[in-house]
């Protein structure tokens, strides 16, 4: 594999990595940003993005993604995509391997973000794509005038339980404790909603059907009683986990495995920088991450700037 040069490469297509990669084309940095799916990040997937400053009416994330692949291309980077980072190893030049790749950079940036946390309750894997959900803007439509379950309290399932609504008779949103996390305006939307109720301190236990999915198992922990539902379909929101792999043994981790850096967003790795959702920091939202990719632009551009 011939090594391909670059003075920065950034890790991960979302808002993060887009923000970091545009402040590096105008910085006029050899730049190229590895994504292994699709650009746009988690936002991708939100329908409706409606603490985004600037858009009062809201944007997709896929609107949203598109706009910033146009804005960081017009300042010429290379976007890559189908380029899953598999190894990063540190040296004069940084390396950061692909299955087909080794690309090598004075700097890296990691705005490789999160995936999904699955529950591993019996069905769940079974019955993706056939009920089971990861994704509402992508699979909602497929539930119209059916029941749905959407198990967890934090921003994404209520945010996501409210948007279903558009299609589904009705929403059970199924909460391990008897208070939500989410942000008290999307509780407030979801708790008076008339498509929506709740069934608190619960926890999904199995998911069952024949084709499609049929029926769960639910159990109440108050009561300790497990009871079935009748239901079309569960969508599945509790929580995230980091996408470092990759990063392991090499960069300092905290305990969950986000990046931990200093202020100027460097790693324990000098020339190695992190920003976004994969960063250990206290708000994972948009618009903290786009702030996270600008810094960690102009931090790896003072890096190279102090090797000359
Ligand atoms: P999150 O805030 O970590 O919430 C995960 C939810 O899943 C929590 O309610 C958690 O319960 C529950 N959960 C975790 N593990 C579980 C398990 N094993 N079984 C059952 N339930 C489980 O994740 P998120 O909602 O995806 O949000 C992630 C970040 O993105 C947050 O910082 C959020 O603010 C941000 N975000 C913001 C927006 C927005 O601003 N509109 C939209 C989406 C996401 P507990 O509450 O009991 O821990």
């Amino acid at each position: 594999m011939a090594a391909k040069l670059y003075d920065l490469v950034i890790v991960g297509g979302g808002p993060a990595g887009l923000t970091a990669g545009l402040y590096a084309g105008r910085a006029l940095l050899k730049t190229v940003l590895l994504e292994k799916g699709f650009l746009g990040g988690r936002a991708f997937t939100t329908s409706n993005i409606e603490n985004y400053p600037g858009f009062p009416e809201g944007i997709s994330g896929a609107d949203m993604a598109e706009k910033l692949r146009k804005q960081a291309e017009k300042f010429g980077v290379e976007i890559l995509t189908g380029e899953d980072v598999v190894s990063l190893k540190d040296g004069e030049l940084k390396e950061v391997t692909t299955a087909e790749n080794i690309y090598k950079a004075m700097t890296v940036i990691i705005a490789s973000g999160l995936h999904l946390r699955t529950l591993n309750i019996l069905g769940e894997r079974e019955f993706v794509g056939r009920g089971v959900s990861y994704c509402a803007t992508c699979d909602g439509a497929f539930f119209t005038g059916k029941k749905i379950i959407v198990v967890g309290g934090g921003d994404s399932a209520i945010d996501e339980a409210i948007f279903l609504t558009r299609f589904a008779e009705k929403v059970t949103i199924v909460h391990r404790r008897d208070e939500l996390r989410a942000a008290k305006s999307l509780q407030e939307k979801a708790l008076a909603h008339p498509k929506i109720d709740f069934m608190w301190s619960s926890e999904l236990r199995g998911i069952y059907g024949d084709n499609m999915v049929q029926k769960v198992v639910v159990l109440d922990k108050k009561a300790q009683k497990e009871r079935e539902v009748s239901i079309n379909g569960v969508f599945m929101y509790v929580g995230n986990v980091p996408n470092t792999a990759f990063a392991e043994g090499i960069l300092q981790l905290d305990e969950n495995g986000y990046i931990l850096t200093d202020e100027t967003l460097q790693t324990s790795v000098p020339g190695i920088f992190a920003a976004g959702d994969v960063r250990h920091n206290l708000l994972k939202q948009i618009v903290v991450a786009m702030g996270e990719g600008a810094l960690a632009s102009v931090s790896a551009e003072k890096y190279i700037e102090s090797l000359k």
